[in-house]
């Protein structure tokens, strides 16, 4: 049976369905998988004859022993059925040109590749409770920078045996993303704006989760707190799943053979998207480099090209604030990979990170960063850039996250003169970003909010998503603002 131990502790040793339960291990290391599981070419042939949902389940398998193949089957009917995504192919490819590729993962029910994995994570959780036996509810607590937290709400909405609360930057996310936070329907859901930025709100839930007489308080009222950010295994890992579908996808389409290498470049904030492309190179998937695309807040592209990683920099509210992080938490378990799983050497870079806000990694580390990834870093120029180049020349929308990946792939390109087949990931859907992507395309946004949804249709005739297209007319049900140092009582309030 696959264990779990946590990056700053080897000597734990857990079931999936524990790590699922407890999301952060209580020693504030990340909980991963004691070994990774090895696919070979027959498994991705297999795989590429096989719906979305069956690849789903056959490579969830892989990690979680303790659940059934089936199990995940059904799982994974739930979450990325018809009612869910608006296309049978769940996660699709759009070919840009010969050489390039585009992952769409933004076709579920929140128009971001978030629901790709909170989809997943509720009924990986709920089932994790009956697993371990376990008779608390379960209170969700997420800090998000604008997509999390919607997705979570949508995946938790009306699950027994949990509750989820929600707290966003009040000024970090879109006008779009906030409606769909404050409308969101549910008798178990929360919601609350924090005075502050992405940052804050992790830092606020970090401490909750790290308070022992708070978590104590709240076992007496009969709750356990989880976590459904991505540091939890059970979001990282039905990532891990759509990067070897689109390699699948680029076999059943005859653009690559078997065993050819493919780049990935990923739009990056907290590193859980790029480090599950990590985990499906590490599992056998021919990949070439991992590309990790940053916006203005660029602490990973100068930490993969110098090896320190200082989060002592100026923070930058940007049109992509989905990755508008200074502290990127997963990557905790690359370095614990990369440093040969040494539990010791990973917990002094993370006192050194707590203590100064910096750390610099072995000389080990910097070699395999190297040969494994490409760092940079697409300002807001370049991103409004990106987006009207893609949309003249290739009649392709894509929204702000998008466009940085787009923006440093073409960077990577000239530096580089690597010619590997390369998939990009598209990590929401143009109409969460509006106003952003009307500007960027010579349109001058007019109103605010929703409005803006019909005016990108009518300017370029691409179909409103229909979640979106609802938001019109719905009743704001949400209106609660807090200081940071308030978000205890929140929860309390919450959990009354
Ligand atoms: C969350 C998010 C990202 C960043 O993903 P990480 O897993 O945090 O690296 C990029 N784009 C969008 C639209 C997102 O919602």
């Amino acid at each position: 049976m696959m264990k779990y131990l946590s990056t700053r502790d080897r000597t734990l040793r857990i079931t999936g369905a524990e790590a699922v339960k407890l999301g952060l291990s209580k020693d504030g290391g990340l909980l991963t998988p004691e070994s990774i599981p090895q696919i070979d070419g027959d498994f991705l042939t297999t795989l590429s004859k096989l719906s979305y949902q069956e690849r789903t389940a056959k490579v969830m398998a892989l990690y979680l022993t303790d659940y059934t193949e089936d199990e995940l089957l059904g799982f994974a009917g739930n979450a990325y059925g018809p009612d869910k995504y608006d296309t049978p192919a769940v996660a699709p490819l759009r070919k840009v040109d010969g050489s390039t590729h585009c992952l769409e993962l933004w076709h579920g029910p929140t128009s971001a590749f978030k629901d790709m994995a909170l989809q997943m994570l509720p009924q990986l959780l709920s089932a994790a409770l009956g697993k371990t036996g376990e008779d608390k509810t379960v209170c969700i607590l997420v800090a998000t920078s604008g997509d999390t937290g919607k997705a979570a709400m949508e995946g938790f909405a009306g699950v027994p045996q949990t509750k989820i609360m929600v707290f966003y930057p009040k000024d970090g996310v879109s006008q779009v993303q906030e409606a769909q936070m404050v409308t969101q329907e549910g008798e178990n859901v929360g919601v609350c704006a924090v005075v502050g930025n992405f940052d804050d709100a992790q830092a606020g839930v970090k401490r909750i989760f790290s308070d022992p007489e708070l978590r104590e308080a709240l076992a007496r009222r009969g709750y356990l707190l989880s976590s459904a950010n991505s540091i939890n295994w059970g979001r990282i890992l039905p990532q891990v799943v759509y990067y070897i579908s689109a390699y699948c996808d680029l076999l059943r389409d005859g653009e690559i053979r078997l065993g050819d290498k493919v780049n990935f470049c990923v739009p990056t904030g907290n590193f859980g998207d790029i480090l599950a492309a990590y985990y499906a190179g590490r599992m056998g998937l021919p990949v070439g480099k991992l590309i990790c695309a940053s916006n203005r807040n660029d602490v990973l592209t100068d930490f993969l090209r110098t090896g320190v990683y200082d989060r002592n920099r100026p923070f930058h509210t940007t049109m992509s604030p989905s990755m508008d992080i200074l502290v990127s938490s997963n990557l905790e378990r690359l370095l614990f990979h990369l440093s040969g799983e040494n539990d010791a050497e990973v917990r002094g870079y993370m006192e050194s990170l707590a203590k100064e806000g910096r750390y610099e990694v072995s000389d080990q580390i910097k070699s395999a960063l190297r040969e494994e990834f490409w760092g940079g870093f697409c300002g807001e120029e370049g991103t409004t850039a990106a987006i009207a180049k893609l949309y003249k020349d290739k009649g392709y929308l894509i929204d702000t996250h998008t466009a940085v990946a787009a923006g440093v792939l073409e960077q990577y390109r000239k530096e580089t003169g690597d010619q590997t087949p390369t998939v990009f990931v598209s990590t929401a859907s143009p109409y969460k970003f509006c106003d952003h992507v009307l500007a960027a395309i010579g349109e001058t946004p007019k109103g605010g909010g929703v409005e803006l949804l019909d005016q990108l249709h009518a300017a370029t005739g691409t179909a409103v998503p229909r979640r979106l297209a609802a938001l019109k007319g719905k009743k704001r049900r949400f209106d609660l603002t807090a200081e940071k140092a308030e978000m205890d009582n929140v929860v309390l309030d919450f959990l009354k």
